[in-house]
């Protein structure tokens, strides 16, 4: 039986980041379900860097993330993960509100339809944010597997962790294959299964919360859209920005509960979506060239979850990721690790305080 210091649960985002945080110090081994790392939600993102989004807390791992992500360390790789892009925030309604700090300034009418040509009148109020920035999901999520490997880190793809139960030497982990492993900590990075796995390793569940967010890559009848800022509506009934020439990226908003699943979209949604889209701009819609959905899973308080289970010893959180697990994973996974390896946090993160985001907080 193979031994592990720390045994990850889950490849996706969270999971690599945090092992290539700790891989170096503690003999690691990531196991995933699927047959590849990032298959759930961390390949299916819309792929932004919002500070705004998610309220204060979740904007301080935000910005504490981006220098890392636009010029990240050379060991880590060549190149930066951001492209710069922008936010427009429009309100039919009263002036979109930001976390305190966030970089943004009204836009006049003119400076509005200039940016979002054909944009309709009834959007009378719009904010830019100047900083939001496309992320390179697939190549960040490929960097952190890379140092997790490099510091000797270990990927078990095809290996779902069934039930884990301790003894005096720590945990013994089943997989569904039969064979078992034992370790030190066991992490629990599940995405959407988080609960599942915390009840399969004897802890209680948190009610982290999975939600269904549509995306559809919608062609229209207009061209230059490439570089279209990221559109949303302040009152949050859709987003869309621009993915080539004439199509873009819309999503409704939607975050329909369901249980943890290879999520797929419902017609509905899409409808809706474009019914919102329409409601947006005078673009026409050509066609829905592609579309797809992903599972966005939240904690009640809609915080991240970093840190050892309360009552179940070497259970360690790394959780509720809800929409912004992409955008916060370098200072998040910083967080985590120092916490994990009970090491004083790395400068990235040392003004955050980490009891905001302790499983504590639920006892
Ligand atoms: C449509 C959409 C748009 C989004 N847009 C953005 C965005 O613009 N910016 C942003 O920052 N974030 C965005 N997000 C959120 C982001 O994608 C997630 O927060 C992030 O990917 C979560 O990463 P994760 O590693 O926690 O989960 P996942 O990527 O789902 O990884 C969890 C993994 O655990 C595995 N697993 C589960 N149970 C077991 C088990 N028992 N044994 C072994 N393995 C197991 C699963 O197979 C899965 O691969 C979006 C999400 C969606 C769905």
């Amino acid at each position: 039986m193979s031994h592990f210091d720390t045994v990850i649960v889950g490849g996706g985002i969270a999971g690599a980041s945090l092992g290539a945080g700790i891989a170096a110090q503690r003999r690691t081994l990531i196991i995933e379900a699927e047959s590849q790392c990032g298959y759930h939600s961390t390949g299916r993102s819309a792929a932004f860097w919002l500070e705004s989004y998610g309220g204060p807390q979740i904007a301080q791992l935000s910005s504490a993330s981006r220098d890392f992500l636009d010029r990240p360390p050379a060991d880590f790789a060549e190149h930066g993960f951001l492209h710069d892009r922008g936010a427009v925030h429009v309100s039919d309604g009263d002036w979109p509100e930001l976390p305190e700090g966030v970089r943004a300034r009204r836009l006049n009418r003119q400076e509005l339809e200039e940016l979002i040509p054909g944009i309709r009148p009834r959007w009378t109020k719009a904010l830019l944010e100047p900083g939001c920035a496309d992320i390179d999901v697939a190549g960040l999520h490929a960097a952190y597997l890379r140092t997790f490997r490099r510091s000797g880190g270990t990927v078990a793809t095809d290996s779902r962790l069934v039930r884990a139960s301790t003894n005096n030497d720590g945990w013994i982990i089943e997989l569904t294959d039969g064979s078992t492993l034992t370790a030190s900590i066991v992490v629990n990075a599940a995405g959407a299964w988080a609960d599942e796995v915390a009840e399969a390793c004897g802890a209680a569940p948190l009610s982290i919360a999975p939600k269904r967010r549509t995306i559809v890559q919608l062609r229209v009848g207009r061209s230059g859209l490439k570089e279209l800022p990221l559109v949303d509506d302040a009152a949050g009934s859709f987003y869309f920005k621009g993915e080539s020439d004439n199509s873009i990226w819309l999503s409704p908003h939607d975050e329909i509960p369901t249980d943890p699943c290879d999520a797929a979209p419902d017609e509905i949604d899409i409808a809706t979506a474009i019914d919102r889209f329409e409601g947006a701009v005078d673009w026409p819609v050509e066609r829905v060239e592609r579309s797809w959905a992903g599972l966005r899973s939240f904690a009640p308080d809609r915080l991240l979850v970093y840190g050892f289970d309360p009552a179940v010893p070497g259970f360690f959180w790394c959780a509720g990721q809800g929409g912004f697990g992409i955008q916060t994973a370098p200072a998040g996974s910083k967080l985590a690790a120092a916490i994990l390896l009970g090491e004083a946090p790395d400068p990235m993160v040392e003004h955050i305080d980490p009891a905001i985001f302790s499983p504590r907080r639920f006892a």
